[in-house]
Formats: C-alpha cells, structure tokens, sequence
C-alpha cells in the first residue's frame, strides 16, 4: 500500500494529521483480518479489542483499525483494553475465532527514534510538523512487510459474549427535555429523566 491507496486517503481524512501510528493500525486490522480470513464489517460482525489507553504516545492506531476493520466507535464493536500497549484483538463474532496482532518492537522503534517525535515530545502538534519528515515514515510502515511489523498470535477459539439486543425506544426527559433510550431512564420525584438530571436532583 501507498500513500495514494483509498484506504489511507480514507484513514487521513478521519484521521487529520499524517503520522506513522494511524497507518499503522490500518496495517494491523488488515493483518488480523487476513489472519481471520475475514473482510470489513459492514455492522457488527467483528469485534476489535485494542490495548491502547489515552495520553500515549501513537494512541492513533486506534484509528487506523477503525478503518479497515469496519469496528467503530459509533457501531460500538471496538474497545479500548487501556494496557498502554500496540495490540488488536480482532474476534469475528459469528465463528468466535479470534487473534491477536501486535506491534514488534522493531516497528515502535523506528518512529520512537525519528525526528517527528522529538518534535511531539516537545509538544509540537503531529498536523504542524513538516510533512517532509514524516512522510517517509508513512511510506515505510505502508509499504513495510507484515511480519516486520507484527507478531501475529496463532487463531484462537474463543466463547463470544451474547450482545444485547439493539434498543430503539426512545422517550424525553421530564427535566431537560432532551432524548433519551428507554434503557437509561431514570424515576426519580416520579419524574422520568435522563441520567445527568437524575443525578443532579
Ligand atoms: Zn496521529
Ligand atoms: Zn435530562
């Protein structure tokens, strides 16, 4: 893949900065999938647990496997482990095979040493540093050999959870006035309303 590929292009335009993490996860959902032998999820057939928590450095993969793997935060089939780590799990929920893919240390390397990130060490905003240098780290991890990026688990079997079913009623809030799914209501004064106000009275 290269950076004219429609499915970085894709990840870019959600993403909003070029940076080598985002490209990254791209390349670690479509390693997993491929692993998996299954494609994109159109709704909530696969399921992406991923290792990352928040305030760390390349948190951005998240992103990136949000795009190929079709496991979205609006579909609600991607999760964040919070371990501070580069990991996906990818679990195709119909067969309950999963696997696991992770970043070798050879890959976290080379951006970690880059110039890039001795600018986003100094606090440098990732969309304000000079395209010139990190685009060759984009090239590298597009392009790069799987193996060379990840260690990717044998397949395992695994015992999906059943999900709840998808939940369409709605009603208004007594006190705020704003919509609310029928599961998340709250009486309270004999009123019904939404969590916050419940919270609040
Ligand atoms: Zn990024
Ligand atoms: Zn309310």
């Amino acid at each position: 893949m290269d950076r004219n590929d429609e499915v970085y292009k894709v990840g870019l335009a959600l993403h909003g900065h070029k940076c080598p993490a985002m490209p990254l996860g791209l390349r670690a959902g479509l390693a997993a999938m491929q692993a998996l032998g299954v494609s994109h999820a159109p709704d909530g057939q696969l399921t992406a647990l991923v290792e990352i928590d928040r305030n760390h450095c390349s948190t951005c993969f998240a992103d990136g496997i949000q795009v190929t793997t079709g496991c979205t935060f609006g579909k609600g089939n991607i999760r964040s482990l919070g371990y501070g780590k580069f990991g996906l799990t990818l679990i195709d929920n119909k067969t309950g095979r999963s696997v696991r893919v992770v970043a070798t240390p050879e890959a976290m390397r080379r951006s970690q040493q880059s110039e890039f990130i001795q600018y986003r060490r100094k606090g440098v905003p990732a969309s304000q540093v000079d395209p010139a240098l990190v685009e060759p780290l984009i090239d590298q991890v597009l392009s790069e050999k799987t193996e060379v990026l990840f260690n990717v688990e044998p397949v395992k079997e695994i015992k999906v959870p059943a999900m709840a079913p998808h939940a369409f009623d709605t009603i208004m809030c007594a006190e705020c006035g704003e919509v609310t799914v029928e599961r998340y209501a709250r009486v309270k004064h004999g009123r019904i309303v939404c969590i916050p106000c419940a919270e609040k009275m």
